[in-house]
């Protein structure tokens, strides 16, 4: 553990937008506890080596345990949500400005329980939830193969039907938690020929006989993260999660609900850049005056202001989309992820720039952010892909004027 913490200087949550309509009180309450919670917990900030990150994101996963931050998973019957996706949205914010591992662990836990949450049987729910709430089970998602990131139809890992159950056979890739996970939730090809419609959802225990864990990944910012082998791994009937066949809507339903969430998470990285570098401005001194009385260093900061300012605002009406029951809500998942991942890597490098020299020293904490900041323009649907999403759900085609049409697409909610 290298780098300092910065002074608080403005807080990891905007509270002026909470203030905003679309939250409602116990959202401001929320935002009060996730941040005692952080302040309460550092100093667990800071990046573990390579030999520690598995010890320290389960360390921190049970730490948010203890306290309830996975309580949701653990529904009543009949609710198929992880929790409001604005609540989800201000966890990650806040602990993606405390700690990159302390986002992953909440993110990926919350990722890997809400396909059972969605799609259990009753049996399913009762044998898992209770476990994710707890943090006794850790959770990973496992969807990516070498040939399948942004093309998922591509996934290759076979799930054969025996007379007992299932056997799996091939690969996946890039996935995190999957050095730690107790339960993984698979995507696999069961149906004969290639494309969406022959995938289907598994339940994995890591323990189950024929599942490896291959190559440990070694990610520019420390997690932890594998690629999993599968060697005529045989699972019981009852690990098929959600109809046989609906492999690919199970996946995208996750995806489109979480994508959001990166965008959350990338506000929580480039406020804490901010903060790092409005204190280094102001502590600078230079010409014999201080860095932050430059007036292009003013600017910068103006600049940075707008393009957060814009990316909360994005991510928030995203969040209240899903939980005012938009069904086109992945439409603003895809925005709200697109603007606030590529603002918060301008906003980040930014503020290396201001730092000067000292924002590149390793583990310092412009250092560590602007290594942590850039996976997530890639996981969870590339920029590119989120590009090509918004564009096929613009009808551009046939809709005069587009916006006009997507508009009133949204109003039917
Ligand atoms: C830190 C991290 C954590 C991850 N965790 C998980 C996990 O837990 N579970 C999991 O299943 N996966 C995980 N992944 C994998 C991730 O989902 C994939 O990396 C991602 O979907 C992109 O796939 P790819 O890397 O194969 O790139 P490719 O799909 O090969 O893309 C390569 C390039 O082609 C571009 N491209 C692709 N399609 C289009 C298109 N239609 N139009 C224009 N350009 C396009 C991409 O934007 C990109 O620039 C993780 C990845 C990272 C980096």
């Amino acid at each position: 553990m290298t780098a300092t913490i910065p002074t608080r200087l403005r807080g990891s949550l905007d509270r002026a937008l909470l203030n905003l309509p679309f939250y409602e009180p116990a959202h401001r309450t929320v935002a009060d506890s996730i941040e005692g919670w952080c302040s309460r917990h550092q100093p667990f900030d800071g990046e573990p080596g390579p030999d520690d990150v598995d010890s320290e994101g389960r360390r921190i996963l049970r730490s948010l345990a203890a306290d309830g931050w996975f309580a949701p998973l653990n529904p009543p019957a009949g609710h198929r949500e992880p929790g409001d996706y604005r609540t989800i949205c201000l966890i990650r914010e806040a602990l993606a400005y405390a700690d990159d591992l302390a986002d992953l662990a909440y993110s990926i836990q919350a990722l890997a329980a809400t396909p059972i949450l969605r799609h259990g049987t009753d049996e399913q729910r009762r044998r898992h939830l209770p476990a994710f709430a707890d943090g006794t089970v850790v959770g990973s998602f496992a969807v990516s193969e070498e040939h399948a990131g942004s093309d998922v139809a591509a996934v290759a890992l076979r799930a054969d039907q025996t007379a007992t159950g299932w056997l799996l056979n091939g690969h996946k890739a890039w996935i995190a938690h999957g050095t730690i996970a107790d339960l993984h939730c698979v995507i696999a090809r069961t149906g004969p020929g290639p494309g969406a419609l022959g995938l289907s959802a598994f339940l994995v225990p890591a323990t189950a006989p024929g599942i490896r864990v291959g190559e440990r990944i070694r990610p520019i910012a420390p997690r932890a993260m594998a690629h999993l082998h599968f060697e005529d791994c045989h699972l019981p009937a009852d690990a098929l999660l959600g109809r046989q066949g609906a492999g690919f809507v199970i996946a995208m339903e996750v995806l489109d609900r979480f994508r959001l969430t990166v965008g959350a998470a990338a506000l929580g990285f480039a406020r804490r850049a901010v903060d790092a570098a409005l204190g280094r401005a102001r502590d600078r001194a230079i010409y014999g005056s201080r860095l932050l009385d430059l007036a292009t260093v003013k600017a910068s900061f103006a600049d940075m202001e707008v393009q957060l300012n814009a990316a909360a605002l994005l991510v928030t009406r995203a969040a209240w989309e899903i939980d005012r029951g938009n069904r086109r809500f992945a439409r603003h998942s895809s925005i709200a992820k697109l603007h606030a991942t590529e603002t918060a890597q301008r906003v980040v490098d930014a503020c290396v720039q201001i730092f000067g020299a000292a924002g590149l020293v390793q583990g310092s904490v412009p250092e560590r952010l602007y290594r942590q900041i850039r996976s997530l323009r890639v996981y969870e649907g590339t920029s590119e892909v989120q590009r090509a999403t918004i564009a096929e759900s613009l009808n551009l085609d046939r809709a005069t004027p587009a916006s006009g049409e997507s508009r009133r697409k949204d109003q039917r909610a």
